[in-house]
């Protein structure tokens, strides 16, 4: 597997899980990533220190069976991802965590408005919440799945935050931009209540957001 695509992503999905906990945006190994490949995904295994993580420990999911191969057992989300896989066809990575504020507007139930221009980053007007359900569980992943079919971001109702992207490096970044806004907004709710864009000027920033960051050449 060495010289593998394979084990280029493996070690890729790795190298994430690891500079989320960098960036202080992910704690111990709550987080989890996975990234799409061939007709399935490969994720973060559970239990396993991010530090001490090999190739070889990271699962491999089959999206039609849901069956999975590797020797240890996958991330007690991976339905999760799996099922974010197959609402969003464009997704090539997904990510998730339980950053401080990000978590703490969740555990409120306090979806995240207009109240900054970048919240249309995450596809919308707005940062929603996705209601409870109890961990590593299907309806969990059901109601994930179909909130990141309208957006590539959401809240989830007392336990975190989970972003989608293109690749493992924009869907970390997503992860992290999200965290940066709720920080924001709390601060912002500390000065008093929010002011919010309009409607119609958040519709102009999330089409403008369709092509931000891209170069000419470069494919969708
Ligand atoms: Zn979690």
């Amino acid at each position: 597997m060495q010289d593998s695509e394979e084990f280029a992503l493996r070690r890729a999905v790795i190298e994430t899980a690891r500079e989320l906990n960098r960036r202080g945006i992910n704690v111990n190994k709550s987080g989890n990533i996975s990234a799409r490949f061939r007709e399935g995904f490969l994720i973060t295994p559970t239990g396993i220190p991010y530090e001490s993580l090999i190739p070889e420990d990271i699962v491999f999911i089959d999206l039609k069976s849901g069956g999975f191969t590797g020797k240890r057992l996958p991330s007690s989300e991976w339905e999760m991802h799996a099922e974010v896989y197959r609402a969003r066809a464009d997704a090539g990575a997904v990510a998730h965590c339980h950053s401080a504020y990000a978590t703490a507007l969740a555990c409120q139930n306090m979806p995240i408005p207009a109240f900054h221009y970048m919240v249309a980053a995450a596809g919308g007007d707005s940062i929603d919440v996705v209601p409870y359900e109890t961990f590593g569980t299907h309806a969990l992943a059901l109601r994930a799945a179909e909130a990141l079919q309208k957006k590539n971001a959401c809240l989830l109702e007392h336990h975190g935050s989970l972003s989608l992207g293109k690749t493992l490096g924009k869907a970390i970044a997503l992860l992290a931009e999200v965290e940066n806004l709720a920080r924001q907004y709390c601060i912002v709710r500390s000065l008093g209540e929010p002011r919010l864009i309009p409607a119609d000027e958040m519709a102009r920033v999330v089409q403008k957001f369709k092509t931000y960051g891209r170069q000419p050449g470069d494919k969708e």
